[in-house]
Formats: structure tokens, sequence, C-alpha cells
């Protein structure tokens, strides 16, 4: 697949532009590249496309955020074709009121079929599902298998609606041109004005026989097995695009995309900021004093660490490249280790009198800060 141009350069505004900015810029390009304002123009046309593509993505938060977050193609390559489809639905659902009035002008009206054409053919609706993956599966990624209820094309009719052995005629009413145009006398002079075909809805087409499976409809409820795959990286509340794999459009229309949104459960041991994943690991007074090596759990087994003697307590040691992968890099995050000394408790009166004993050998050598600390003690209470 071509690389496609970066949504933001297609509209011509920067990552930060509000969504009045989006909806500002893509106003004045969707003017200018309008089939009907560009009559033949191949050129014009896959513009205005571009830009409606765009469009759709960077006025819909949870879409622009998604293409943020993974670009144009979904993490780890999902993608195919990007569905433009909407923009044929209805611009004056997209910008309210005003809009329409500004490509009336323009276009003398009936926007919605750019001239005497019916309706394009309606994209499908987008999915969006919940899923929970373990913190090891967000690590490392996974293939899993989701389970939607969609509409699909209906394997009687293939999606016509019609009675097999019937088809489709043209509408009466609109004479197959989706659009009634009535005239309406004002002081100002007669208005015309185009609306939708109602006997139609707009298709030009009309069903005397509908087909029996999917009551003329042309798609039918149908549940299906999809296999995602889950990027390594994933976190927690993002969200995966797989492009085409909603619901059914209208017969000549793209389906719509369903939405992976990720949920990572948490784990026993670790926790994760960014890619990096952090442990706190208890140890005993005595190893932290003489040092020792420790296995310290890591997403890809245990690992010997060598503590040094001396050791505090907090001290943060770091395995490099053993946290999560990067989305859509090879390379690895780290793992920080926060050592925590665990005081013994529940002694016998053996342990207590080898305490004892050890304190009793004690200076203050052995315990620098407490030292220091008392000296300044000292210090402060001096008498004058
Ligand atoms: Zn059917
Ligand atoms: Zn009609």
């Amino acid at each position: 697949m071509a690389s496609k141009r970066d949504y933001y350069e297609v509209l011509g505004v920067n990552k930060e532009a509000t969504a009045q900015e989006i909806k500002k810029a893509y106003r004045k390009l969707a003017m200018k590249y309008h089939p009907d304002r560009n009559p033949g123009d191949k050129e014009a046309e896959e513009k205005f496309k571009e830009i409606n593509e765009a469009y759709e993505t960077l006025s819909d938060d949870t879409k622009r955020q998604n293409y943020d977050q993974f670009g144009p193609d979904g993490p780890a390559g999902f993608g195919g074709q990007g569905g433009y489809g909407n923009y044929s639905g209805g611009f004056e659902d997209m910008f309210g009121g005003g809009f329409g009035d500004i490509f009336s002008d323009i276009f003398g009206g009936g926007f919605t079929g750019g001239g005497n054409r019916p309706r394009r053919p309606q994209r499908g609706n987008d999915i969006r599902k919940d899923v929970s993956i373990t913190f090891e599966e967000a690590a490392f990624g996974k293939s899993i298998k989701i389970k939607v209820q969609r509409n699909e094309e209906c394997d009687v009719c293939h999606g016509t609606g019609a009675k097999q052995g019937t088809s489709k005629r043209t509408c009466d009413t609109c004479h197959g041109t989706g659009q009634v145009r009535s005239v309406q006398r004002t002081p100002f002079g007669n208005i015309a004005s185009t609306r939708e075909c109602s006997a139609c809805h707009g298709t030009g087409e009309v069903i005397d026989s509908p087909c029996s499976n999917c009551h003329g409809t042309g798609s039918v409820r149908k549940s299906k097995t999809i296999e995602v795959d889950i990027p390594a990286g994933i976190d927690d509340g993002q969200m995966i695009k797989v492009s085409g794999q909603g619901e059914y459009g209208e017969k000549g229309a793209p389906r719509g995309d369903l939405y992976v949104a990720v949920t990572v459960k948490p784990h026993s041991i670790y926790t994760r900021e960014g890619n990096d994943v952090y442990l706190e690991m208890p140890i005993t007074f005595v190893q932290a004093a003489l040092g020792d090596e420790i296995e310290v759990p890591t997403l890809d087994g245990k690992v010997k660490y060598t503590i040094p003697d001396g050791t505090q307590t907090g001290t943060v040691f770091r395995l490099k490249g053993k946290g999560i992968t990067k989305l859509r890099s090879a390379s690895r995050g780290d793992q920080y280790v926060k050592v925590v000394i665990e005081v013994p408790t529940n002694l016998n009166q053996k342990q207590k009198d080898i305490l004892n004993e050890f304190a009793i050998e004690c200076t203050g050598k052995s315990y620098e800060k407490k030292s220091s600390f008392g000296k300044k003690i000292e210090n402060l209470f001096k008498k004058k």
C-alpha cells in the first residue's frame, strides 16, 4: 500500500489544531475540490477523497487519538483502506445547519446528491469491542479472537434486498434521482428546494418483492469471530483499529471499522510506566549488609543479580532491556528493581542473643548516617 500523506498535512493544520480549526480548514478545502466544482478532474476528485478521509479521522476524538498514537494504518500494520465513505452520508449532519447554506450557494442546493444523482450507499457503522489482556500479553503482543455480532451481506439476495429472481426498479416518484424538487413562491421570487425522495429514501430504486431472508435490507445479523493482532507494547486504555471489520455497509459502500479497546489487567508483582517495568523486591538485612546474589523475576524469566554489601533499603537498580517492547519497534524499555529491607520479626531467644552480641560489636563506623545524625543532635542541644 502506498504510504499515505499525513492527515494534518492534508488539511494544512498543525497537530495541536482545535476541532474548530480542523473543521474550518476542511470546509475550505472541501469547497475547493468538490467534484461538482471540478467536473471530470480526476486529480481534484482524489484530493477530495483524501481531504474527506483526513477529516473523517481528525473530526472524531477517538479516531484522532488513535491516529496520533499509531499513525494512519493503526498499530502493527493494521489498516488497509481507510473509509472516507461517510462523506456521502450527509454534509448537513457534519456541520449543522449553517454549512448546508454555504454549499447551497455554490452548488445550487441538493448537496447531498451532488446534483441530480441518488444518494451514495452508506458506509457500514464502526463497532467497538472491549478486551482485557494480561500484563505479559501487553508486553509481548498476542493474537486474539474476538466475537462480534454484526451485519453481513444477505447471502440469499447478495445485498440487493430483492427477492430471488426479481430486481429493484427505478423509483416512480423521483425517476431514479433520489430527490424531489419543489418550488416555493416567496416575496423574493421562486425558491427551488430539493429533498430526499421519501418513496425510495434517496436511493432512486424501490423493491417490489423484498427478499424474505433480510426483509429487503440486504443484510442480516451474524456472529463472526475475528482474529486481531494485539501489538507488543500496547498499554491500558489504548485502542486498536481494524479497518473494514465493522458493520456491512449498503451494497457498493465500504464496511465500517472495528475498534478494539484494550484493558490491561494489573500484575501481581510488576507495575508499568511507559515501557518500563517496576518491581519492589524484599531482601533480608543480612543480604543487604553482606551482599548477595539474588534471583530477580523479569518478563523473560529469572535473572541473577549481585547486590553489593552495604546496600541500603530503597536502592534501585536497573536491568537494561528487560522492560516492555516499544510499540512498532524492536527495542524494549528497562526494568527497575527497588530493594526493600525487611526487618526480621518473630525472633526466638537464640536469634535475639546473637543480635545483641552483634550490636555490642558495632561501632559508629558501621552506622555512618546514624552517628553523623547523633552528632548533629548533640550540637543542637549543646549548652552555650
Ligand atoms: Zn436478502
Ligand atoms: Zn424515489
